[in-house]
């Protein structure tokens, strides 16, 4: 067979641990002996990212920005333990951080559903997709612990030094405050980048907060939101048949629960970190969850959910046997090389993508997975639990079929 064409380079960013172990063997044994694979490689390793004094990670950033198109391994986040593991001069950023700062976007966290994999919740048929905002809010607030009488006021002082005040409470003894803050600039893109991700993905949308509570906070959202759709979006949504729907976060949970799945719900910032670990919990695993960075102006980055199992890799690194789900990784492959033979117009490699991941797929309802799925395992035969390599070697065999 003739090896599938590239014409624009994938920006592949390398990374720590188990995940760069599979990384190899997924290139190895799924990728290479069937695309003319053509990337532009950046080692965000910890070790290379100390010797570039983290340069390494704006790098790739930036070639995501001149290409539109990344694929990311997971990588240490150090603390002081990793620190003195690798012998670090500083404890360097989350390079998720800091690709987001660069690229500003939504991250979209979708499960991968296999049959013999059943949902927590019954009813959940399709995958539930979680748009999370990730700026500001409580990430970035303020606080202040109160330790006796006094009055708390919120003030904002303009530019030409007019100030506004609103008293926040009259405190008779101790207590807590905390300020947070968003901008439109960033609530807007978030927007944008969701009703986008709808069209993308031919999905409906949901978007919920809590305006009725937070009459200027919250409503801003929804406004923007509102907005955004009106200006933009409308026209599309209706054309495809898709359905945009506000509501409030508690009335979306409980919608949430009892729905067929199949949508994208839009999340503030900490009701998207919350609910993000429910729905990928009540479906099954981290390990079964893709994620990708979607930035305002249309550069996309593919990653798994999960870290780099560090436990694992110890296990490893002793020459014991890992059984190391690779799932999520192939699938950060495939997000990224169909999204390239889409901006490319090489449907060869797009239709390829999706052959892939279809292999990745059936060879679990095969029957054959890694440990962490033999657990969850209510197929008809019984699961056969299969070593990291044996896996992506099971899978390259049910490929070869499909292709
Ligand atoms: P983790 O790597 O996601 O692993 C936590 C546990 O979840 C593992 O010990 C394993 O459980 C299970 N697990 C996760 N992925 C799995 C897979 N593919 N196959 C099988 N089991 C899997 O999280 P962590 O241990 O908290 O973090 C490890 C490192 O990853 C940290 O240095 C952190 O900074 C980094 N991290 C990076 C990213 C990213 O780059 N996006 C995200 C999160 C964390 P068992 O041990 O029970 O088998
Ligand atoms: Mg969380």
């Amino acid at each position: 067979m003739e090896k599938i064409k590239m014409t624009t380079p994938l920006v592949e960013l390398d990374g720590d641990e188990m995940t760069r172990i599979l990384w190899q063997e997924i290139k190895d044994e799924l990728l290479l002996p069937f695309v003319e694979l053509k990337t532009e490689y950046y080692d965000l390793g910890l070790p290379n990212r100390e010797a570039t004094g983290d340069q390494v990670t704006v790098d790739a950033a930036n070639a995501i920005k001149k290409y539109g198109v990344g694929v990311k391994c997971a990588t240490i986040t150090p603390n002081a333990q990793r620190v003195e593991e690798y012998k670090l001069s500083q404890m360097w950023k989350s390079p998720n951080g800091t690709i987001r700062a660069i690229l500003d976007g939504t991250v979209f966290r979708a499960p991968i559903m296999v049959k013999g994999i059943s949902p927590v919740v019954k009813n959940w048929k399709a995958p539930i997709t979680i748009a999370r905002h990730a700026y500001g809010d409580v990430y970035k607030a303020s606080e202040l612990r109160v330790t006796g009488p006094g009055k708390a006021e919120l003030v904002f002082t303009a530019e030409n030094g007019e100030e506004t005040r609103r008293t926040i409470f009259e405190f008779a003894g101790p207590g807590v405050l905390q300020g947070q803050y968003n901008k439109d600039d960033s609530i807007t893109s978030f927007a944008r980048a969701c009703f986008q991700y709808a069209v993308d993905s031919r999905q409906d949308l949901w978007f919920s907060t809590k305006d009725t509570i937070s009459k200027q906070y919250d409503h801003t959202f929804k406004d923007i939101f509102a907005a955004i759709y009106e200006k933009e979006f409308k026209a599309r949504f209706e054309q495809l048949g898709l359905t945009y729907f506000y509501t409030l976060i508690d009335d979306a949970v409980a919608r949430v629960i009892r729905s067929k799945g199949g949508f994208i719900w839009a999340c503030k910032n900490y009701d998207g970190d919350v609910m993000s670990d429910m729905v990928s919990t009540a479906f099954g695993s981290l390990a079964m969850m893709t994620s990708v960075l979607v930035s305002p102006d249309g550069n996309y980055e593919y990653e798994a959910a999960h870290g780099t199992v560090t436990q694992h890799y110890y296990r490893h690194l002793k020459g014991e046997e890992t059984s190391t789900n690779s799932v999520a990784t192939i699938f950060a492959w495939t997000g990224a090389l169909a999204k390239r033979g889409e901006l490319d117009g090489l449907p060869g490699l797009t239709e390829f993508a999706g052959k892939l991941e279809r292999a990745a797929v059936a060879t679990i309802e095969g029957g054959v997975m890694t440990k962490d799925l033999a657990g969850l395992w209510e197929g008809g035969q019984p699961a056969r639990a299969v070593n990291s390599l044996e896996f992506i070697r099971a899978v390259r065999a049910t490929l070869e079929g499909l292709l």
